[in-house]
């Protein structure tokens, strides 16, 4: 037997230790000789602890909601006794069918997803390369150090249709082409793995449970631009990531997938891990980098363009954790795979981290363009307690506020902008009718006014005065000028802020005031 146990951050806080510990001591009591992975997270955030097992010409089978009991009496009843309790499963895996469970292909929150960012979380012991290896890792590297030129590289990766995942929605493959194009050496490669947006997981999840599908999909962008230098730039917030990916980067040097002649291919490339210092401001490039050559995180202007003028003022390329776990994906499968997918403008999947008012909050991956609607209601498995989808928060606090009824709007770049919100890196949380819209505009620009990093006016003071502005009606000390003088400010910030965080952060403000404009007229003329 096979056992396979989620120990990602959201299984641990779960409880899924003192679980792994009662499925060895069941193993131990029954004289059960089996193999028990830690993987990492599935998606299923919502049932954590899971527990799935695996025996001999069945189905996986996936156990939620994991105690150190239940796990136990499973073990029993399944291993021993031939039960696989289909009252306590939530679904099998893989090939063939278990009375009384229902197959992934079935499931309403897995069915319609396609998963390729997050191909590998959930089957895998992210320690282990070999796992990694086995399901097809490092095969894109293989390919393109083995039988293409790194202009060839850019031409797939432009043919994948591939946008960057980490807000900008940036050609990748044009992204590179400017770098590759660059004057100046060395040049450097980093992966933007600063994920600190509320509500948002992806980033931190993919690099718990799959390291080797972004440090390959950075080893082929390196190759691509023509870095032999490295960075993954991840949060010291996020230790059992920062743990992970220093593993699989160690690993991967001794397989010699790092290092000098990768593959026998002559290229040379290595990689260095960089914690930031829990600042929110280091996702944008160009603090990212300031950060990095041991500065103080602010954005500078641009031009010049990091892939002129980067790390150290040499040519660098910035991609996010999503988008090189999407890389080593596209070189394995080729391009037309992941270009078949989404919308002719936005091709392939989006990963969102589902949270807030709404029963399966996890991570999901799913076709650009999915309508928002599947995503909450098929997907989601709608709002609990019965309640009413009132909005939605897509895209971190410099996304916007979308209400139920534009639920079916589709979620890719071109959709979400007419809506007024924006992709960003894909936190997407649900709000039910208990939430009042303005207390949620004043969270968000508060969350934005504190990671101010003070550089510039519009965005330091600006946001400032917003906030008391928003602060005032909420405490019912609202006046009729609020509403203009929140519209002008927002006007004023949009146009005049150094970074996307100063110039996007009107947006949850503006969303609400075009969408909920009646709750902040109600907080002013009735007092509350
Ligand atoms: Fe700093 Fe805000 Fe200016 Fe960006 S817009 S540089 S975060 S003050």
């Amino acid at each position: 037997p096979h056992i396979l146990i989620g120990t990602a951050t959201c299984g641990k806080v779960s409880g899924a230790m003192s679980v792994y510990d009662a499925i060895l001591a069941a193993l131990e009591r029954l004289g059960i000789k089996a193999t028990v992975t830690q993987v990492g997270c599935f998606g299923m955030c919502y049932a954590e602890p899971t527990m799935d097992i695996v025996l001999p010409g069945l189905p996986r089978v996936s156990y939620g909601f994991m105690t150190p009991e239940k796990a136990g009496r499973i073990i029993e009843d399944f291993i021993i006794n031939g039960n696989p309790r289909p009252d306590l499963a939530l679904c099998t895996i893989g090939p063939g069918l278990i009375e009384g469970i229902t197959p992934f292909d079935e499931m309403p929150m897995l069915k319609d997803q396609h998963r390729i960012a997050l191909r590998n979380g959930g089957h895998i012991n992210p320690l282990r390369i070999s796992h990694y290896i086995a399901r097809g890792g490092y095969a894109g590297l293989y390919r393109a150090l083995s039988s293409m030129t790194p202009q060839e590289v850019i031409d797939e990766v432009s043919k994948s249709g591939l946008r960057g995942r980490g807000g900008a929605g940036f050609a990748t493959g044009q992204k590179w082409q400017f770098c590759r194009n660059a004057q100046g050496s060395p040049k450097y490669m980093i992966c933007n793995a600063d994920e600190g947006d509320p509500g948002a997981f992806m980033d931190r999840s993919i690099l718990e449970g799959d390291p080797h599908s972004v440090i390959e999909g950075l080893i082929i962008a390196a190759y691509a631009i023509g870095a032999s230098e490295g960075f993954i730039y991840v949060r010291a917030e996020y230790p059992l990531a920062v743990s992970t990916v220093r593993h699989a980067v160690e690993q991967a040097r001794e397989r010699g997938f790092l290092g000098t002649n990768i593959m026998g291919s002559g290229f040379d490339f290595d990689v260095r891990i960089k914690e930031g210092a829990g600042a929110f401001v280091c996702g944008e490039e160009t603090a990212l980098m300031a950060s990095i050559e041991g500065r103080r995180g602010m954005p500078r202007s641009r031009p010049p363009f990091p892939a002129q003028s980067g790390l150290w003022g040499k040519p660098t390329t910035i991609n996010n954790v999503k988008t090189l776990a999407m890389v080593s994906y596209i070189l394995a499968e080729g391009a037309y795979r992941f270009a078949g997918l989404g919308t002719d403008k936005s091709q392939g999947t989006c990963v969102f981290a589902l949270a807030g008012n709404i029963n399966h909050m996890g991570l999901i991956e799913v076709p650009m363009g999915t309508p928002l609607d599947d995503v909450i209601f098929k997907i989601g498995g709608g709002i609990p307690r019965g309640r009413k989808l009132k909005a939605v928060q897509i895209g971190g606090p410099s996304g916007g506020c979308l209400p139920a009824d534009l639920s079916a709007t589709g979620l890719d770049y071109e959709s979400l902008i007419k809506s007024g919100a924006i992709m960003g890196s894909g936190g997407l949380i649900v709000m039910d009718e208990g939430n009042c819209m303005v207390d949620v505009a004043r969270y968000f620009l508060s969350f934005i006014q504190a990671e101010s990093c003070g550089k510039c006016t519009p965005c330091r003071l600006g946001t400032k005065q917003m906030l008391d502005i928003l602060t005032r009606i909420t405490k019912g000390e609202g006046k009729s000028e609020d509403i203009p003088a929140l519209e002008e400010l927002a006007k004023q910030i949009k146009v005049s802020s150094l970074c996307a965080l100063g110039g996007t952060s009107p947006n949850p403000v503006l969303t609400t005031l075009k969408y909920f404009r009646d709750e902040y007229e109600a907080h002013i003329n009735e007092k509350r």
